[in-house]
């Protein structure tokens, strides 16, 4: 049977047993045809996203020989192929719980008048930070291998040896030592046969999924005035109720939830809401992308008709990717819940820290379920929850690391994520000079480590 059917044949069974099992499972190695190796690295990123540029970035400033591996031709993962914007919160009162190279990406970003708008101090845009964070990976030495997809690996005793893509080359393979897995989804992993986990326990749905879109020549001004003007509108609640009533508002989404970005009249909408799909099958992310096209022509009408100040706007943009809130959750060697965030666990191996709410938009439709923790108050990030059962030389950079459905809702926002990278990044550096398993990295070197850096542990 040819690897593809095979794989063709395995996913019907992994859809079924999802079903059967609340989603969780494992896929056994694919050990492919023999070819050549096209490089060899001390460090292979795969997925450069939010997660994975800082894994890189940390891991090439060590002086490793770091390649990362990317599907599209830029960078920045969610938020440039997604339009995920603004950065979430990453201080709480004055306790700041995310910098380092996050840091330092905000900083660039405002250094090139693409930070910060009228309503929200870390709007960015998402066109600048394409250009920031590929100046970021090249002044640190990254090499870069765009337009390749991440489809297969090659297991030995626990340890990846190499990784298969495909691109306009056909296939291309290439070895390291160590491998951060940034996909967001844990396609690394999936395809090394580890074990995951996807959605909420009770019946496997993730949360919803999101095809941003931005329109431009909005008067932010009128809208503005309608927002302050005391009728507690701001998510343009009442508005939207209005055009649902007339069948003119789509999305299953309660209200209209739209950001000012950094540009002149440009507003960016995170209103579309694709339920009960499941983002690891292609074809139901082929229906997400039909769906939410169809959301975002509507939505743009309503706001046409419906919302002061936008009258004359027009879409601008759509995004290239639906932007996918959750997906796998790969099993490492601590399993983070929603009370270990609320109750601020400390944990000896903290290598990042957050202060974002628990944040569930509804996986079956309207409604989304926020819990605050109290200001002042973060959470940390334990290093086992990045490691990899059954891997010694397999790391999560992203938001794929071992949490529940509910835990995931908070740790998954780009200033955490960030911090996750970078971590990550500099444990593949510090497990590259020591027996290249990331079981063997001494956490309180990579603690000071990453503090020398500025980041938050
Ligand atoms: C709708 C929506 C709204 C959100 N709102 C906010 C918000 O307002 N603020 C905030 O801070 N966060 C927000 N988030 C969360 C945040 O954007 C994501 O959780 C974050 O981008 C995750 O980063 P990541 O690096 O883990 O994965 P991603 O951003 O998904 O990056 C993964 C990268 O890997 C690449 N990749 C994937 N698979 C492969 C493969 N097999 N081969 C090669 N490359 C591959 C992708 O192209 C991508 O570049 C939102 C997310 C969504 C979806």
């Amino acid at each position: 049977m040819s690897p593809t059917r095979d794989r063709r044949g395995f996913f019907k069974t992994m859809l079924a047993s999802t079903a059967a099992l609340g989603l969780a499972g494992k896929r056994a190695s694919a050990a492919g045809p023999a070819r050549p190796v096209d490089g060899h690295y001390d460090i292979i990123v795969c997925g450069g996203g939010p997660g994975g540029v800082c894994a890189a970035v940390a891991a090439a400033r060590a002086g490793k020989k770091v390649l990362l591996i990317e599907q599209y031709g830029f960078l920045g993962g969610m938020a440039t192929a997604g339009l995920v914007e603004p950065y979430m919160p990453y201080r709480t009162g004055e306790i700041v719980t995310n910098a380092g190279i996050f840091e330092e990406v905000c900083r660039r970003l405002s250094d090139s008048g693409a930070f910060g708008s009228e309503l929200h101090a870390s709007a960015f845009d998402t066109e600048v930070l394409k250009m920031v964070e590929l100046d970021l990976c090249l002044a640190a030495g990254v090499e870069i291998l765009f337009h390749s997809f991440v489809f297969r690996t090659t297991v030995r005793r626990k340890r990846i040896t190499e990784v298969h893509v495909a691109n306009k080359a056909g296939e291309m393979s290439f070895s390291a030592e160590l491998f951060v897995d940034a996909t967001g989804d844990g396609d690394l992993a999936f395809h090394a046969g580890a074990d995951w986990e996807l959605g909420r326990e009770q019946d496997g749905l993730t949360q919803p999924s999101t095809l941003f879109f931005k329109m431009a020549n909005v008067d932010l001004k009128k809208a503005l005035k309608y927002v302050d003007s005391g009728k507690d509108d701001r998510s343009f609640k009442k508005l939207t109720e209005k055009a649902r009533a007339a069948g003119e508002f789509t999305s299953p989404r309660e209200d209209t939830l739209w950001f000012c970005t950094p540009r002149q009249g440009v507003i960016a909408f995170n209103t579309t809401r694709l339920v009960k799909f499941n983002a690891t099958d292609p074809w139901d992310l082929t229906r997400m992308e039909i769906e939410g096209l169809k959301q975002v022509r509507d939505t743009g009408a309503f706001a046409n008709k419906y919302l002061p100040g936008f009258g004359k706007a027009y879409i601008s943009q759509v995004a290239s990717n639906v932007g996918v809130r959750e997906s796998r959750r790969v099993v490492g060697d601590y399993q983070i819940t929603q009370d270990d965030l609320l109750s601020c666990r400390p944990f000896d191996d903290s290598v990042a820290r957050g202060c974002y709410p628990i944040d569930i938009h509804s996986p079956t439709g309207g409604g989304t379920t926020i819990i605050h923790l109290e200001e002042g108050q973060s959470y940390a990030i334990p290093y086992r929850s990045l490691l990899v059962k059954g891997f010694d030389n397999l790391i999560m950079g992203c938001r794929a690391i071992w949490g529940t459905h509910e835990a995931h809702s908070a740790y998954r926002v780009q200033p955490i994520v960030m911090s996750i990278g970078h971590a990550a990044g500099v444990a593949a550096a510090m497990a590259s000079s020591s027996g290249a398993d990331y079981r063997r990295v001494s956490v309180p070197g990579l603690q000071e480590r990453l503090r020398a850096q500025g980041a938050v542990v």
